[in-house]
């Protein structure tokens, strides 16, 4: 997908770029692809694939929820995916970066630097212990491609307040990773609100979005801590 397709496939979600956040994502582009020369911080080499496999697919989640406004936390964001690219697109939404791998919260503040943006911030800590000092704290979770359903969801959902939405992104979900999350959910007294399942532009690959809503405040015990949680999974 190049510039061009983007901007035209964006229109198309009811995003509009303006001049300034095509440049945004430009620089975005060039320095993640220059940067990735030296440190691999992902498998996409080329600019055609920044732009849909990063960029567009990152902002796919308006089909799924109004995230032009409030804060957001992106859990496990690597190179900034997709909370970078929603803080770009969404001016005014407030955008938490968290990755506990420290060549890419460097990547991050490098990047930061050079595009300018106020509605960011980065944090380099794992999510189980960040989430045990912002409880209750944001109207959005993001997380793309960290890990299975029901860690997931011990991680992220404390951090969410109650009626906030947790949206997560995969390739794929099977049956039993979704059958198995429906106990997890129960336990941190969420409801999944839509699934939506998609393919990207040209069949460039498969996708699905998921939305959960937070009904009632998470009982302190959670998260647990991360051997714990992958130990024996809530169930
Ligand atoms: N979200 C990005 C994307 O889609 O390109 C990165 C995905 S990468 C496969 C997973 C990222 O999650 C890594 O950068 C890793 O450091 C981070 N991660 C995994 N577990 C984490 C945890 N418990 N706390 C914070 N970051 C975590």
């Amino acid at each position: 997908m190049n510039e061009a397709k983007f901007i035209e496939e964006l229109k198309k979600i009811n995003i509009n770029l303006t001049n300034n956040q095509i440049a945004q994502f430009q620089t975005y582009a060039n320095f993640l692809l220059e940067y990735n020369q030296k440190t691999n911080l992902t498998a996409i080499k080329t600019m055609e694939e920044v732009y849909l496999k990063h960029f567009y697919d990152s902002l796919t989640l308006v089909k799924i929820a109004d995230i032009s406004n409030g804060n957001l936390l992106d859990i496990g964001t690597g190179a900034g995916f997709p909370g970078l690219v929603l803080a770009i697109a969404f001016p005014k939404l407030k955008v938490t970066l968290l990755d506990s791998n420290n060549k890419k919260i460097k990547f991050l503040e490098e990047c930061l630097k050079i595009l300018k943006l106020n509605n960011v911030n980065i944090v380099y800590q794992r999510a189980e212990d960040y989430a045990h000092q912002n409880r209750e704290k944001y109207d959005f979770i993001t997380s793309r491609a960290v890990a299975e359903l029901r860690i997931l969801l011990e991680l992220g959902l404390p951090c969410l307040k109650v009626n906030g939405s947790f949206l997560i992104m995969k390739a794929n979900v099977s049956k039993e990773e979704q059958e198995s999350s429906i106990e997890t959910l129960k336990i941190l007294n969420s409801t999944i609100d839509n699934i939506l399942e998609l393919d990207l532009p040209h069949n460039e690959g498969h996708r699905t979005l998921i939305k959960i809503i937070k009904k009632v405040k998470t009982n302190n015990l959670y998260p647990r801590t991360y051997d714990k949680i992958k130990k024996k999974p809530l169930k």
